[in-house]
């Protein structure tokens, strides 16, 4: 059986053979682009050699990428723990061609790495094109001699893939495997597709079209290939399980959660161990790459998912910090791909270790009157938004953190009434430092702390999906 280590590199092995520069991931803060988040794909460190404006001496290459998807648009956060398939952090397999070949050859790469060098089952294999793509099913047919049951045609921007506005776009082509009967899920484009049964492996993107401001769209002279594969999602098929922390590294941390707690991994908290297994993983990369906890951008981000992990190891029992003791584990996994983990092994513990120590404080208090809350809510009553904004306030409750911890119990929270008191308590703030009399600085800091704050806000969302990727 092959390990995920290894299956990463027979991607790009396999690539390099066909003609592909193997470039190394890129880190999950972008450098050319302020306002993503996290680099959600493996095309983000290509953007403006898809546009033109950048120009490489290679026209093919290929990566195994870093990615976090938490928060904006791409934001799968909720997910983890509880599908199969979903990560916070995970990594993208991928290839690329710069106006080089097409979908014919595209299709003829993927399909022979899977089918001939993976060796999966071809029969298990489903796949979809963009309803009006005649040319892709075509190729899929011919290529793959897929019959017309597995072809699927979709009429959603799930299969039709945009850089921005403007820009290159084209339809995509995603390849599914079927896991079989035993797990819930319907095949792509039917009613119950979200289940786990028929998982997306690999997305192929063909941009041939450039959009233009006014609506039109031009053939563009030399189209190009974006793809991606979710190396844990290929891992578990190729490993034989239906699910992503059934293999061998993502087992690893469960493992090393379950036996720094002294708990069963596959128990009543297997949920948690999950979510700790993956948190980990995101967390140490994001600190390794730079990012701080804070309490504002990119910082917030990884302190939110940071606290998070904190309240299931909290759940599991764990009475002093965890996270940081697991941090060789994850370096013994996955430290040979990723140096800079190495590299980083002391801030990343004693980052994790200090907002933890923080934390747990707080966490503790904030887990208390939550419970209390809660016995006081009628059936199907949601927290009441105000309780929710005082665990944020005055606990260091991220909303996400506790909508996660009433999640069991079916309740949900009062996310309007959560606004109005966040906005509520930021007039009062207001006027309070007007009142104050404070030094002018102040209020000229203030003010465009708050501005700064937005316009960063706005400009990710708009931008997360501009690079909503493959
Ligand atoms: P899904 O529909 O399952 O959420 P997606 O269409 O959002 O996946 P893409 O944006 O097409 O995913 O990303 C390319 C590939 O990356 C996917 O085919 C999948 O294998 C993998 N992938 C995407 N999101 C995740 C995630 N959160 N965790 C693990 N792998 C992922
Ligand atoms: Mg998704
Ligand atoms: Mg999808
Ligand atoms: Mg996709």
């Amino acid at each position: 059986m092959k390990s995920i280590n290894e299956i990463r590199s027979t991607f790009t092995d396999y690539f390099v053979k066909a003609g592909h520069r193997h470039v190394p991931s890129s880190p999950l803060v972008p450098a050319n682009d302020p306002t993503l988040m996290f680099t959600n794909a493996g095309m983000v460190q290509f953007k403006d050699v898809f546009t033109g404006k950048e120009k490489r001496d290679y026209v093919r290459a290929a990566t195994a990428q870093k990615c976090v998807r938490a928060g904006g648009k791409h934001n799968d956060l909720d997910n983890v723990g509880y599908t199969a398939r979903h990560h916070t952090f995970f990594e993208m397999l991928g290839n690329f061609s710069f106006g080089d070949y097409f979908k014919d050859t595209a299709i003829e790469l993927a399909w022979n790495l899977i089918t001939r060098e993976y060796g999966l089952p071809k029969d298990k294999l489903w796949v979809t094109v963009y309803h009006t793509d005649d040319e892709a099913h075509a190729l899929w047919k011919k290529i793959a001699g897929l019959p017309d049951e597995r072809i699927i045609r979709i009429p959603t921007s799930d299969n039709f893939w945009a850089m921005g506005d403007t820009g290159p776009c084209g339809p995509c082509s995603e390849i599914f495997f079927d896991h079989g009967p035993g797990v819930f899920g319907g095949p792509p484009g039917s009613p119950d597709a979200d289940g786990d049964r028929y998982i997306e492996i690999w997305n192929l993107v063909f941009m041939q079209y450039e959009q233009s401001a006014d609506g039109s769209r031009i053939n563009l002279p030399k189209p190009s290939i974006d793809t991606g594969m979710g190396l844990e999602r290929v891992s578990a098929v190729l490993q034989g399980v239906h699910d992503n922390y059934d293999t061998d590294l993502m087992k690893a941390l469960v493992f090393a959660s379950a036996d720094a707690t002294a708990t069963d991994p596959y128990g009543i908290h297997k949920a948690s161990h999950r979510v700790i297994a993956d948190h980990l993983r995101s967390s140490s990369f994001l600190i390794a790459d730079g990012v701080m906890p804070s309490n504002e951008g990119r910082g917030n981000v990884l302190r939110r998912i940071m606290r998070r992990a904190m309240r299931h190891a909290q759940l599991i029992g764990a009475r002093d910090p965890l996270m940081y003791r697991l941090v060789p584990a994850l370096i013994g996994q996955m430290g040979m791909a990723y140096p800079e983990l190495i590299r980083a092994e002391a801030l990343i513990t004693e980052t994790l270790k200090l907002e933890e120590t923080r934390f747990k404080q707080t966490l503790e208090r904030g887990l208390k009157l939550l419970d209390e809350a809660v016995a006081d809510l009628g059936e199907g009553q949601p927290l009441p938004g105000d309780v929710a904004f005082k665990l944020y306030d005055t606990y260091g409750f991220p909303l996400d953190l506790t909508q996660d911890a009433l999640r069991p119990r079916n309740i949900a929270v009062d996310t309007e009434g959560f606004d109005t008191a966040m906005a509520h308590q930021k007039a009062e703030a207001r006027k309070a430092w007007v009142g104050s009399g404070e030094a002018s600085t102040d209020l000229v800091w203030y003010e465009l702390k708050e501005e700064v704050g937005a316009t960063e806000f706005l400009g990710y969302d708009t931008n997360e999906a501009e690079a909503r990727v493959v």
